[in-house]
């Protein structure tokens, strides 16, 4: 068994999982058996993960769009056509996806991946049947990069800035609708998978906390979690950071942990800093990035809370060829041994839901507690 497929086994809980997970590989012969045997397996491990309050959860997130700006630092951001083809990859961050992908799972994880559906016109699309593979989960991040909070036409994206008549006669609330349903049906006709969570295209300081009819919406199209918040902090150093400007990114992971709105749904938050704030907002060299995700890493492990490390690999390709990044944090959380693990996105959201529901048992005996003493 690997590093990320658990390391609970001495916990009674789970040596009854494991003698669950052995009866069901022992008891199905078909192969579709087989495949439904694994995809019960692989959701109970999460289930541990997730339940396990001694492990810190790391994940490492893609979003696969084209990023302003790149992949030539110095060109104005309006030099190339991105804003309008945020789907048209070019090979260099395909490559790059795959190859991370590849040292994510050696080291014991996965790499989940957020996809535009723009990428699915593409004549190719091998390197994400390949990723899907190896196990790595995809979620949807809108068919063209929409805004989902926009309430104007022209808010909605670039692309239909430019090209009004592909969403003539149509409310803003039916055009992002239909664009998450879009990414999601190319997702199943060309990949033959449903998306692995939502993720908004751009991010926002208090998620969609005060848009309960978004949370409706991705409720009622089937999403049990989202990942939409990101607030970093304000005022820090341009170009070469300081210990206090570390120490600002790291007081804001405490935000950034998972949790659940009133509706139900689960909000993922991704964690500080992004890679086109520190490299394209504030020019910061590659070692000074490092340093950050080091500390931000060794803060989760230290305080067993979970930690995302969301970018664009169109921007990393250019900014950290080398998958430095990555190859540090696969290596702080093997050193960490059973105090961490790399897992996906949901197992975030699980953990929340799981909290959530510990803490709502919580208030429901305090509160019949309180009515006996009324009594
Ligand atoms: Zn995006």
């Amino acid at each position: 068994m690997n590093q990320y497929l658990g390391q609970s086994s001495k916990s009674k809980q789970s040596q009854t999982t494991i003698s669950r997970r052995q009866f069901l590989s022992s008891s199905v012969a078909t192969v579709a058996g087989l495949s439904m045997v694994s995809r019960l397996v692989a959701d109970e491990e999460k289930t541990d993960l997730a339940t396990n309050a001694s492990k810190a959860l790391i994940a490492i997130s893609y979003d696969l769009e084209m990023s302003a700006g790149y992949p030539i630092k110095g060109k104005p951001r309006n030099a190339y056509p991105w804003d309008h083809q945020k789907g048209n990859l070019n090979d260099e961050t395909k490559q790059y996806t795959v190859e991370s992908c590849r040292i994510v799972k050696e080291a014991g994880g996965v790499l989940h991946s957020f996809l535009v559906g723009q990428v699915l016109e593409h004549k190719n699309v091998d390197w994400l049947k390949q990723i899907i593979q190896a196990g790595h989960p995809i979620g949807n991040h809108t068919y063209d990069h929409v805004r989902i909070t926009a309430k104007n036409p022209n808010d909605i994206q670039y692309r239909f800035q430019r090209a009004p008549w592909l969403i003539k006669g149509k409310t803003p609330a039916e055009v992002i609708s239909e664009n998450i349903r879009l990414c999601e049906l190319a997702m199943q006709q060309r990949l033959g998978i449903k998306p692995a969570g939502f993720r908004t295209p751009y991010a926002f300081a208090n998620g969609i906390a005060d848009r309960v009819d978004l949370q409706e919406m991705l409720l009622s199209l089937g999403y049990t979690w989202i990942s939409s918040q990101y607030r970093g902090p304000s005022n820090v150093n341009h170009k070469n950071p300081t210990k206090a400007d570390f120490d600002a990114f790291i007081a804001t992971h405490k935000q950034h942990q998972p949790y659940v709105y009133p509706t139900g749904l689960i909000e993922v938050p991704f964690s500080p800093p992004m890679d086109v704030g520190a490299f394209r907002a504030r020019s910061w060299k590659l070692d000074d990035f490092l340093q950050l995700i080091e500390k931000s890493v060794l803060w989760a492990i230290e305080n067993r809370a979970t930690y995302d490390f969301g970018v664009h690999p169109s921007v990393m390709y250019v900014e950290d060829p080398e998958f430095k990044t990555i190859k540090l944090i696969c290596n702080l959380v093997k050193t960490a041994g059973d105090r961490a693990a790399i897992v996906d996105l949901g197992t975030f959201a699980r953990r929340a839901r799981q909290q959530y529901e510990k803490q709502n048992q919580k208030r429901a005996q305090q509160k019949s507690v309180n009515n006996e003493k009324c009594l």
